[in-house]
């Protein structure tokens, strides 16, 4: 087995063994980049020689046998919405492309302090706009499954990255299912966790009542290996919540016996793709098999999920984009009469249509007159959504749903009807409403197109509830092997 396809957990040993050095492995993730990038197209930026800087920095570390950090000498990667001091940050959109952060992010300062070594900044839909990353102002990201499809989005860079072994782990972003999505697509392991958990201090602001830093990985140790490091309480984030963070690690018995696995009839319905129904329900037996219970939950406003996101997350994203104005950040149009033309060129040239799109609905919907009908009403439905969890959550311990409603779809293929595209969240939306952690993980592919395409399945749990979620996800991943295979990328 190459280095590059090594986790966080089994690669930590042998380094801290100096059974192999940060440089080799660093050196083979790079060498896979140059292998693959030009057809998966993860990555936005790859600096090398940092990344080879960063790396014999650990090694030297780990030479004089100093107490390091988890993380020392392990290649990670860093989805292009989080702030990198001197590394430019441009959310993949053209109005942040010259933009250079003069600080860094709050996980990515924890992953440096833990000893990390950054290997790039991955491509994600335009701010974090889009489940496909075609919203990417730069390139499109190919399914390494099959190239022809998209590894979702808005992280899927970060995803695609992970399973074609360009990095070990990688941070990605979640505002309804950008991190969960993504991996059911590429068959890694995504994390949204519960809202406050994780600071968001240098994640660029795309609706900030919904959005969530969490890892990307290549198994469940390895997403309760970095929120040891990437949770808890942040004096830059007044909305980071003051709880106790427990040894992740603790969670991964292989005990799902007497827990209660609630499985919502509204995420089983008409239209969902067969095999992605079959698999998740051959995921369950599994669980039962397992000696876990069954039990049927209802989340009975589910229906209203995608319109109450829709309002919500453009609402805050026309606020939160008003910042892009010429003047505070990035680009400014050379060719400006006056102040306002000056805005409007800028914003017209800086940013693609679906950005746009929201930012009008957003508006619209905060506007005097028809705050009250859609934005007020929506934040009702909220409160709704979020109850609904809180009443199946009395009858269970976890909540399982697929990921998404059908495998990987074609490059190009809902990218002229926004509403379908939208549709592909219907499964991880509610979840970032509710404010509660969802875990993400492969159960299984469909054949129907004669490559693997991935299916991935989805744990929700209470708030700060992601325990139980790493506790039931390893005991699945534990007695499967779908988390092993891998996409026939040489
Ligand atoms: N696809 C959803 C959207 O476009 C979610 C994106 C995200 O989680 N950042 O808003």
């Amino acid at each position: 087995m190459r280095l590059c396809e090594g986790t966080i957990g089994s690669l930590a040993v042998r380094l801290r063994a100096r059974e192999i050095s940060s440089t080799e492995l660093t050196r083979d993730v790079l060498e896979q980049m140059r292998a693959v990038e030009p057809r998966v197209r993860a990555y936005l930026a790859v600096i090398e020689s940092m990344a080879l800087e960063m790396a014999e920095a650990a090694d030297r570390r780990l030479a004089r046998g100093e107490n390091v950090g988890p993380l020392t000498g392990i290649p990670v990667a860093v989805k292009d919405n989080l702030c990198t001091i001197g590394v430019r940050t441009t959310c993949a959109s053209k109005i942040l492309q010259d933009f250079v952060p003069p600080y860094s992010a709050t996980v990515v300062e924890r992953l440096k302090q833990a000893g990390a070594v950054f290997v790039g900044k991955t491509n994600l839909d335009e701010f974090a706009m889009g489940s496909s990353t075609e919203n990417s102002a730069f390139q499109i990201t190919a399914n390494p499954w099959d190239l022809a499809r998209v590894p979702g989005g808005s992280s899927g860079g970060s995803a695609a990255a992970v399973i074609s072994d360009e990095c070990i782990a990688a941070l990605g972003s979640d505002t309804g299912g950008s991190i969960r999505q993504p991996a059911g697509f590429c068959s890694v392991v995504g994390l949204k966790p519960t809202y406050g958990r994780v600071s968001r201090y240098g994640l660029v602001a795309y609706a900030s009542s919904l959005d969530q830093i969490g890892p990307i990985t290549k198994t469940v140790e390895d997403t309760a290996l970095l929120m040891n490091l990437l949770a808890g309480r942040d004096p830059a984030d007044s909305t980071s919540a003051d709880v106790p963070v427990p040894d992740y690690t603790k969670s991964l018995r292989c005990d799902v016996r007497g827990l209660r696995i609630g499985v919502p009839k509204e995420y089983f319905v008409e239209g969902m793709d067969r095999e992605v129904e079959a698999a998740v329900r051959r995921a369950i037996a599994h669980l039962v098999g397992l000696g876990a219970e069954i039990v049927d939950v209802s989340l009975p406003h589910t229906d209203y999920a995608i319109a109450t996101y829709y309002l919500c997350a453009t609402a805050e994203a026309s606020s939160n984009l008003a910042r892009y104005d010429g003047v505070h950040y990035g680009y400014r149009t050379p060719d400006q009469d006056n102040i306002i033309d000056m805005y409007t060129k800028t914003r017209h040239d800086g940013f693609g249509n679906e950005v746009k799109r929201r930012i009008m609905l957003g508006t619209y919907a905060l506007s005097a007159g028809y705050y009250d009908a859609y934005y007020l009403k929506a934040l009702k439905v909220r409160t709704l959504i979020k109850r609904d969890f809180e009443q199946a959550f009395e009858k269970c311990d976890v909540i399982l749903t697929p990921t998404s409603p059908t495998p990987p779809f074609r490059i190009g293929e809902k990218t002229d009807d926004p509403l379908q595209m939208y549709l592909s969240d219907i499964f991880t939306i509610s979840v970032n409403l509710g404010g509660i952690p969802a875990l993400a993980l492969p159960c299984g592919f469909s054949e129907a197109t004669g490559r693997p395409l991935p299916i991935g399945m989805q744990l929700m749990a209470p708030v700060f509830g992601e325990e139980m979620l790493f506790r039931v996800g390893h005991a699945y991943e534990q007695t499967t092997d779908f988390h092993k295979r891998k996409p026939a990328l040489q």
